[in-house]
């Protein structure tokens, strides 16, 4: 594309901002303004206009998603070997990246290993243990939220210990500090250490910043608005030099401020850089007037908003916003799903054109279960992740003590997966044992094979033990010579993984398990070109950051299924939002607090302008949650945009029933013709009468928890954690009581 062309295709203020080439540049405007679309033009102008290398050039999103279709569309402005050589990323996978390089100023190992959310846990379940603290009154995962804001405010154990006010802050700091002190035997870092070790690399050491400054000339941040504290320190330190600064946000899309992003930076960047040339576009590209109508209005009627923005378009008025009041959440997901269908039959979308977005990952399943009853094909973004099944999980813990064998986590989650005769007690011995040495894990194992060592371990536990350390030892001594693919099949072999799942689970089941396995392997392919002793930790790293399952998935013609807070940025011409009611948007959580609920508010603000062509938003009068059937209520948002903008549908030929909790299941108020115009008859869904969440009795079993619930020919398959593990059920054998 030539420069000509390349302004030509943006409106005069957007050629500003593309064309401000040097000094602070703020572009300030609302959704669909093409304020990416200016960030990706900017970087083709200053490589083609300006001369810049692309080398030089860094730029930073939010999501994979966004990192990867910013990728995209810069790809094609500029052709693949251009692009390659920019630096396009998320805050999390940039930093990993540096580290890798330069955390040995730091003092800390080049290997490190990333913990995900479940690694994480883990690691805090065993802090608790050591501290003799309880699980069920000291809730790991509220720890580890108090955790990682603190990280995100980068406050270290010792100074949140000292401000500590509360018992509950107490009891963080004291977990605190020895998750971090864990988490450094490990050799890991967690997703918050990533940006915060870096802030601290680059504050420490000048020299290494003043290399990165040397590299990267031009700095360019999309979603400017959901910024925290590490990430604004990081953008501030690498652009001192030059200042060739350029962010792109909307403070009414900030959505992010439970993770720690603070509104603030957006609102100050005139104020940290009073040379800042500032850019308002008010133009949307993407949305028609009747859902920026709609849209406006309900961000406008914000007791928070200093000053109303009025979006235009020349897209044309286009079909009112549609609100369909459903009869329960079943009824809500057909509908969703009836009206893609009938877009497909009539030849107005593809399924790739359609999304489905909702508050909570959990609403994803009924949403789900009618998509394939309708053959529909789908995917969910950031839903139960490829990488968080546990034989995958498995594999890759292996995987990771090869890269690192100090990875302690890892090391427990496989040192019994196969089974081999080293039971809880041996574990939590090796626990208590490490601890007292101080040494992780495998390095307690090799004092194992001095036989003058004192141990606490019986002989047959010993040998066991030892076996597992040398298997370890001798993966970790192929990793350098042994290409990725042929170490996984040969690791693969060795921990006989496909008979365990044969053994472990039923054929049909082990064998989708063992699929999975070879999934993993497949996806280590597209390492084979690089050098065998960068293989694995490439692999590991992109593993460590992907956020969503599609990466296996390159059909694109698919519904997306996505979370409000993960639709960040994107576009699709036919959105439906999903559970627009009390509770749900806003959460129940966010209710009694002004700032919380006004975020909420932003939260739909950002689904419906996803819309390009039509929009619908719907709500259910019943829904289950919990395991308990509720009545709900449409949500208080809903009366900031005017009837007008809004036509409601209801279900024709509804018949109120009085349901009590566990006929409501059975009873399905569906019938085929529940819709007008429908011109592909809709499936009678049928419903499963366990939920996650639902507390359920077993005579044998006693009580417990569902887990999950699948429908399987004629029965359904009930997942139960009850007191010592979990269990796979056939609802009709095992004659689960609910409680
Ligand atoms: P959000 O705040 O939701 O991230 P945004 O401001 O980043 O929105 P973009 O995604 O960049 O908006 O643009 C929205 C759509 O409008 C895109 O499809 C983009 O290609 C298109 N667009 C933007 N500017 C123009 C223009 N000048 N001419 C034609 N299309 C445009
Ligand atoms: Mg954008």
């Amino acid at each position: 594309m030539t420069t000509t062309d390349l302004l030509a295709n943006l409106n005069p203020q957007q050629q500003r901002a593309v064309t401000t080439v040097t000094g602070p540049v703020l572009v300030l405007a609302g959704p669909g303004s093409g304020k990416t679309r200016v960030l990706t033009h900017r970087i083709a102008y200053l490589i083609d206009e300006v001369g810049v290398d692309p080398l030089q050039i860094l730029a930073v999103t939010f999501t994979n998603k966004a990192a990867r279709e910013m990728r995209e569309r810069l790809m094609a402005l500029l052709g693949e070997a251009i692009a390659h050589d920019l630096t396009v990323g998320t805050f999390h996978s940039i930093c990993a990246r540096w580290l890798r390089r330069d955390i040995v100023h730091l003092g800390r190992e080049r290997d490190f290993v990333i913990y995900d959310t479940d690694d994480q846990e883990r690691l805090l379940k065993r802090v608790l243990r050591e501290l003799n603290l309880n699980e069920k009154q000291h809730l790991p995962r509220a720890i580890l939220s108090a955790i990682s804001h603190a990280k995100n405010e980068l406050v270290d154990p010792e100074e949140f210990a000292r401000h500590a006010r509360t018992y509950f802050d107490e009891i963080v700091a004291r977990c605190y500090a020895r998750y971090q002190a864990l988490l450094y035997e490990s050799n890991a870092l967690d997703f918050d250490d990533l940006l915060g070790e870096t802030v601290r690399l680059f504050s420490n050491y000048p020299a290494v910043l003043a290399e990165y400054h040397q590299r990267y000339r031009f700095l360019l941040v999309d979603e400017y608005q959901d910024t925290n504290r590490a990430q604004y320190l990081l953008v501030r330190a690498l652009a001192e030099r030059d200042r060739n600064l350029f962010v792109v946000g909307d403070e009414a899309q900030s959505i992010y401020a439970w993770r720690g992003a603070d509104i603030r930076n957006i609102l100050q960047f005139e104020h940290d850089y009073p040379d800042a040339t500032v850019i308002m576009l008010e133009q949307n590209y993407r949305s028609t007037q009747a859902i920026l109508d709609a849209a406006q209005a309900l961000i406008n009627a914000s007791p928070q908003r200093k000053y109303a923005k009025r979006l235009w378009t020349t897209n044309g008025t286009g079909d009112q916003v549609v609100l369909y009041e459903a009869a329960n959440d079943e009824d809500e997901a057909a509908f969703a799903v009836s009206e893609i269908m009938r877009l497909i039959a009539e030849g107005t979308a593809r399924p790739g054109d359609c999304a489905i977005m909702y508050r909570m990952n959990a609403q994803s399943r009924l949403v789900e279960e009618a998509l394939i009853q309708s053959h529909l094909p789908y995917q969910v973004i950031g839903g139960v992740r490829f990488y968080e099944r546990k034989e995958v999980k498995d594999v890759l813990a292996y995987l990771r003590l090869v890269a690192n064998p100090y990875d302690s986590v890892s090391l427990q989650r496989v040192i019994n997966w196969p089974g081999r005769g080293i039971g809880e007690r041996t574990v939590n011995e090796l626990l208590v044992w490490a601890t007292r040495l101080g040494v992780p894990l495998y390095q307690a194992l090799s004092e194992l094979a001095d036989e003058t060592t004192e141990y606490p371990f019986a002989a047959r536990a010993r040998n066991a033990l030892l076996d597992f350390y040398r298997l370890i030892g001798e993966f970790h001594s192929l990793r350098q010579r042994m290409p990725l693919g042929e170490l996984i099949d040969y690791l693969l072999m060795r921990i006989e993984a496909q008979a365990t799942l044969y053994q472990e689970y039923e054929a049909e089941e082990a064998e989708d398990r063992w699929r999975n396995v070879q999934e993993l392997r497949n996806a280590a392919i597209n390492y084979a070109n690089l050098p065998i002793e960068h293989q694995l930790a490439a692999f590991l790293e992109d593993i460590a950051l992907v956020a969503d399952t599609d990466t296996l998935d390159r059909n694109n013609d698919v519904v997306t299924c996505i979370t409000l807070h993960q639709a960040k940025g994107l576009e699709f011409p036919y959105v439906f939002v999903l559970g627009v009611e009390e509770g749900l948007l806003p959460h129940s959580r966010s209710t009694n607090d002004r700032n919380q609920l006004e975020e909420e508010r932003r939260l739909l603000y950002v689904g419906m302008t996803r819309a390009q062509r039509r929009l619908y938003l719907s709500y259910a009068a019943q829904r289950a949650m919990f395991g308990r059937v509720t009545v709900c209520s449409r949500s208080r948002f809903l009366a900031d945009i005017p009837p007008t903008s809004l036509k409601l549908l209801r279900r024709r030929g509804y018949r109120a029933v009085t349901v009590s909790q566990t006929t409501m299941f059975n009873q399905r108020m569906l019938t085929p013709d529940h819709h007008d115009k429908r011109t592909t008859p809709l499936p009678l869904p049928r419903q499963a009468a366990f939920v996650p969440g639902q507390r359920v009795y077993h005579a044998t079993f006693g009580e417990g928890i569902v887990v999950s619930s699948r429908l399987i020919e004629g029965d359904e398959e009930v997942t139960v954690r009850f007191a010592d593990r979990e269990r796979r059920l056939l609802a009709s054998f095992a004659r689960l009581q609910p409680l």
